[in-house]
């Protein structure tokens, strides 16, 4: 089955187009036949594209709506000379990455008017990715009339208990607004923690114990017991947790307040403070980009030092206190650009974790670089991995099996 896969931002559409079927898809071992992404739709857009065994391609021009962006990405998958299929009737499914599925979406459906109403529900609480993501399945549904599947960041997190993911504020906004902990990234922490599962031969077992850390420009870690996530750091919003490339994570609510009244700000720029112009940027005052801040540290830049510092004790925190929530951890998990790529940032996050069990191996770390590997020391109890995401893959699966009758996993 071909399924096209999209993640559609306000202003972009990221897409792959997938060749899966019933063993590849249990194997993991699904196919991208095609990817790419169109970047500043509203205005003068740039689209990427690359397919197997094609030159790649990279086209400009003005691209007003997503319906029109997926229009151009259609017409190149069925273009004689760089396409990948004849005619876009190949296509069978199409699977959606949704931000937020609230409490309702606990698993990947199949949208219907229903479900469509159920996401528009979720808009108050993810008002930025919500609708850009209904609008991408709003534009995809009229040129694509097969079934269309949503998988959601937030529903592989709805297994964590009460305690979890209330909050200290009166129970009434809970019951009112939804204020809760949903947690987010979902999709990578279910893919690498399978994988991992996979890898060390117990994917049945209910006692497994693993803890990923998802580190790109987002970045969120989860406590997973037996494949199911019993905590996770980002909250209502992907706001919380852990320091990230602009946004600050884990900060006293009681600042907000306080830095609203004394600068004189309104929602608008308390947020952007938060949200934009936090985390590894606010501190260093270099950059946002962790390869470009451990350059700077290296050139001497004790601000870029600083921020990387806040950067592996926040994490090295929280591994602390999911080892303590799981009762022990079997696996830690690395993925996602830095995780995946940043010996140093993964040997600094461990160092002090050793009373724990959790050693890093230097010749091991240092060689694994974007591959699935083993980088504790040889006979470790509590291992240390790193795993490579792939959203795409986890989507194009949940796809494939609603579709085929399957029920998702
Ligand atoms: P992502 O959002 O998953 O694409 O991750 C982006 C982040 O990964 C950026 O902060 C990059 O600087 C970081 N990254 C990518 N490669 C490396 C690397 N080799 N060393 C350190 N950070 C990296």
């Amino acid at each position: 089955m071909k399924v096209l896969v999209l993640n559609c931002g306000s202003s972009s559409v990221k897409f792959q187009l997938v060749q899966t079927d019933e063993a590849s898809a249990a194997a993991g071992r699904v196919h991208a036949l095609a990817r790419g992404l169109v970047e500043n739709i509203g205005g003068l857009a740039i689209l990427r594209y690359e397919a197997e065994g094609r030159k790649p391609l990279k086209e400009t021009g003005e691209i007003l709506e997503h319906k029109i962006a997926v229009e151009r990405i259609l017409g190149l998958l069925t273009r004689p000379d760089v396409g990948v299929i004849q005619d876009r009737s190949e296509i069978e499914a199409v699977g959606h990455r949704m931000v937020h599925g609230g409490e309702r979406f606990k698993t990947s459906v199949l949208i219907d008017d229903d479900v469509l109403s159920g996401i528009e529900d979720c808009i108050d609480l993810a008002p930025l990715h919500n609708p850009p993501n209904i609008k991408g399945y709003r534009a995809s549904r009229d040129l694509l009339l097969v079934p269309h599947v949503a998988v959601f960041d937030t529903s592989f997190h709805q297994t964590m208990p009460r305690e979890a993911y209330l909050y200290g504020l009166p129970y009434v906004l809970y019951q009112r607004h939804g204020i809760r902990r949903y947690g987010f990234h979902g999709t990578s922490h279910r893919f690498v923690s399978r994988r991992m599962a996979e890898i060390l031969g117990r994917a049945d077992d209910p006692t497994l114990r693993v803890i990923t850390c998802h580190l790109g420009n987002g970045c969120s870690i989860t406590a997973i017991r037996g494949g199911h996530s019993v905590d996770t750091s980002m909250g209502l919003t992907p706001l919380e947790g852990l320091l990230m490339g602009t946004r600050a994570g884990d900060i006293d609510a009681g600042i907000i307040l306080h830095v609203m009244v004394t600068e004189e700000l309104g929602v608008t720029e308390a947020n952007a403070l938060l949200n934009k112009h936090s985390g590894l940027l606010g501190i260093s005052g270099v950059s946002n980009d962790m390869r470009t801040l451990l350059q700077a540290e290296a050139d001497g830049n004790d601000r870029a030092r600083l921020a990387v510092d806040v950067f592996c004790y926040r994490l090295k925190k929280y591994i602390a206190s999911y080892t303590g929530v799981l009762g022990g951890v079997d696996a830690v998990v690395f993925t996602g650009g830095i995780g995946e790529n940043s010996p140093v940032i993964r040997a600094r996050s461990m160092v002090g974790l050793e009373a724990l069990g959790l050693r890093v191996d230097p010749a091991r770390n240092d060689a694994a670089r974007a591959v699935e590997a083993d980088i504790s020391p040889e006979g470790s109890t509590s291992r240390v991995f790193v795993v490579p995401t792939n959203e795409e893959l986890l989507i194009a699966r949940d796809t494939y099996h609603i579709v085929a009758g399957l029920s998702a996993e």
